[in-house]
C-alpha cells in the first residue's frame, strides 16, 4: 500500500481563494484593502524568487503589495527608517523584510525594529513570546502552514509522539510549539542528536527541518507515520528535493508531502494570511485567526 501523497499546492490554492473571498469583502463591506510591503536587500536569486512568489500570491487574493527592493549597499541605519515609514504608514498591515540579510546588516535589530503588530512573518520576540506562551497573534508562516496541512490532511497530532528534526528559529522550534499547542508529545531532533533513525522511528507526525537532501530514509519511518518535509535543496541535476528520501518512504507511511508542492505554497499562503488578518486588527473587525 502505497501513501496519500498531500498535495500543498491544491490545499494553498483553495485557501488563498478562501482569503480572495474574504479580501472581497473586506473591500466592499468596509473600505479595507490588507497592504503588505516587501523589503528585499541584495541581489540573492533564491530570495528574489520567494518576492515574486509572495508578491504574485498578494496580487491574486487583492491584498496591495508596495515592493522595496534594496541594493546590496544599503546599510542598518537606512533599512530601519524604511522600516520606520513603513510602520506609520496606514496603508501597509503586514511588513516583511526577506531574510538573509546581507552579511553587513545586523539582521536581529531589524526584526526588533519590526512594530509586532505589522511582523507578518512572525519574527519578532514578542511574537515569538507569545506563541511560546499560547496566546499566538503573528504565526511564523512555514509552521503555520504545517499545521495547517496537517488539519487539511485529517491529522489530529493531540497523544500522538511528533518528531520535529531542526531547531532553527525560522521552521523547527516554532513547529515544535505549534505541535506541543495541540497536544503531541513533541520530540526536536538536530545535529548533535545521538543516534537520528531511532528517534525519527517513535514519530506518529515527522516533520523534517533540516536542509539536507533525504536525510530520512524509508527504515527511519515508523509504518503509519504522517511526514511533513520541509526541506527545499538543489541536486546537481538543478532538480529540488527534500530532506525526506520520497519514494523510499512512500510505501512505508500513511501519508507524506512532496518536495515541491508541499510546504512551499502553503508558506506564501500563510504570509498572505497573517497579512488580512493583521489588516482585520489594525481596523478592529478581529475576526477568527
Ligand atoms: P537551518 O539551517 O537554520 O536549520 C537546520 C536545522 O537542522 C538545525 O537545527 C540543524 O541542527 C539541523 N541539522 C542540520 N543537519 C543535520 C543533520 N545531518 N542531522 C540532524 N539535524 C541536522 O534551516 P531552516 O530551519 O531555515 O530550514 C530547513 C530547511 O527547510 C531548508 O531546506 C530550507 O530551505 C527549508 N525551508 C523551507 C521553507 C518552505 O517554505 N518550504 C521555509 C523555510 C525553510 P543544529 O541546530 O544542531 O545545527
Amino acid at each position: 500500500m502505497m501513501g496519500r501523497i498531500i498535495d500543498g499546492k491544491a490545499i494553498a490554492a483553495e485557501l488563498r481563494e478562501e482569503l480572495r473571498r474574504e479580501v472581497g469583502e473586506l473591500r466592499s463591506r468596509h473600505g479595507l484593502v490588507p497592504g503588505l510591503a516587501v523589503v528585499l536587500v541584495g541581489e540573492d536569486p533564491a530570495s528574489q524568487v520567494y518576492v515574486r512568489g509572495k508578491e504574485r500570491a498578494c496580487a491574486e487574493v487583492g491584498v496591495a503589495s508596495f515592493g522595496h527592493h534594496l541594493p546590496e549597499s544599503t546599510t542598518t541605519g537606512e533599512l530601519l527608517d524604511l522600516i520606520g515609514r513603513l510602520a506609520c504608514d496606514p496603508a501597509v498591515h503586514g511588513i516583511l523584510v526577506q531574510l538573509p540579510l546581507p552579511a553587513g546588516i545586523d539582521e536581529a535589530q531589524v526584526l526588533l525594529a519590526i512594530p509586532p503588530g505589522k511582523d507578518a512573518d512572525g519574527f519578532h520576540p514578542l511574537n515569538v513570546g507569545q506563541l511560546a506562551t499560547g496566546s499566538p497573534t503573528f504565526r511564523p508562516c512555514t509552521p503555520w502552514g504545517v499545521m495547517h496541512l496537517l488539519r487539511k490532511a485529517g491529522v489530529d497530532p493531540k497523544g500522538k509522539e511528533a518528531v520535529v528534526l531542526g531547531r532553527s528559529n525560522i521552521v523547527g522550534k516554532p513547529v515544535a510549539m505549534m505541535l506541543l499547542a495541540a497536544h503531541a508529545t513533541v520530540t526536536i531532533v538536530h545535529s548533535r542528536t545521538a543516534d537520528l533513525a531511532a528517534q525519527v522511528r517513535r514519530g506518529d507526525i515527522v516533520v523534517a527541518a533540516v536542509g539536507r537532501p533525504r536525510l530520512v530514509r524509508g527504515d527511519w519511518l515508523k509504518r503509519g507515520a504522517v511526514v511533513i518535509d520541509v526541506g527545499i535543496n538543489r541536486l546537481a541535476d538543478g532538480k529540488l528535493c527534500g530532506d525526506v528520501h520520497f519514494e523510499e518512504a512512500l510505501p512505508v507511511v500513511e501519508a507524506i508531502t512532496p518536495v515541491p508542492g508541499g510546504v512551499g505554497p502553503m508558506t506564501i499562503a500563510m504570509l498572505v494570511k497573517n497579512t488580512v488578518e493583521g489588516a482585520k486588527r489594525q481596523s478592529g473587525l478581529v475576526g477568527p485567526v
